[in-house]
């Protein structure tokens, strides 16, 4: 199975420096082979531009964000109508930021999951404890809290795919990343919920981590098989980092098929 390599921008460039970002990606992987599944989040109006970089390159795009009704009065919001036309097939959602700053809901999330599915997105659903709740041995608890709320009970539609990005709150953005081996644990945990507790098909299930991962420690994490891919935030803003991280997985990928 390959590995996937996710970089989410945030807000931080505009639509020029997210062109050279792409096109650093694109210049930094060509002649490559054994390349994981690399796919870029700009920010919403970088994407058209984005897209037509991307095109019949070997990256894929996907959104920050996504609203779960498809069209209407709803001001502001960005559908997976609007997503597909401008070529993503991925997808974040539920990601930590948007909980602290925006309010976003478990209930919400779970909504966007399925008009994911519904337009044949790919749901990149982060999930992962606060540090109050790392810190009272709470944490494999309220990952499977969460975990509970968003996808339990959801019927998997046919041929769908799902990404579940492993983030602990506490290692987001803070230059403090999990543990290689507890993060894998948690995996293990993770995939075991979606498929023998929800019934989640295991081929079609990715469990990916994300926090603090950086060019210095990818290979650490990327090679534990637990550990699908990762989800990249201030590393792949900094194409050398981001180059780093994609070499790792492919270092992965070469050694198990020699
Ligand atoms: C993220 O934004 O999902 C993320 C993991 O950020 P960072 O890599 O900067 O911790």
């Amino acid at each position: 199975m390959s590995k996937l390599v996710l970089g989410n921008w945030k807000m931080h460039p505009g639509i020029r420096e997210s062109l050279a970002l792409a096109r650093g990606v694109l210049l930094g992987i060509r002649g490559k082979e054994a390349l994981p599944e690399i796919v870029l989040f700009p920010p919403f109006l970088a994407l058209p531009e984005v897209h037509k970089l991307l095109a019949r390159s070997r990256v894929g795009l996907g959104a920050q964000d996504l609203f779960w009704e498809e069209v209407g009065a709803f001001t502001g919001e960005v559908s997976s109508r609007i997503l597909l036309e401008v070529g993503c097939r991925h997808v974040l959602v539920g990601h930590s930021e948007r909980r602290e700053h925006l309010g976003e809901t478990d209930a919400m999330v779970r909504r966007k999951v399925e008009a994911a599915w519904r337009a044949k997105l790919v749901p990149v659903v982060c999930v992962g404890e606060s540090a109050t709740e790392r810190e009272s041995g709470g944490a494999e608890a309220a990952v499977e809290a969460r975990l509970r709320a968003v996808l339990g009970g959801l019927a998997f539609p046919p041929s769908a795919r799902l990404v579940v990005a492993y983030e602990p709150l506490w290692a987001v953005g803070s230059g403090t990343p999990a543990l290689p081996e507890q993060a894998a644990e948690r995996h293990a945990l993770i995939r075991t919920l979606l498929v023998r507790d929800f019934g989640f098909p295991v081929a079609a299930v990715r469990v990916a981590y994300g926090g603090s991962v950086m060019g210095e420690n990818a290979y650490a994490f990327l090679r534990e098989p637990e550990v699908d891919g990762v989800l990249v935030g201030g590393a792949s803003l900094k194409l050398a980092q981001f180059l780093e991280i994609i070499q790792a997985a492919s270092d992965v990928l070469g050694s198990r098929n020699p």
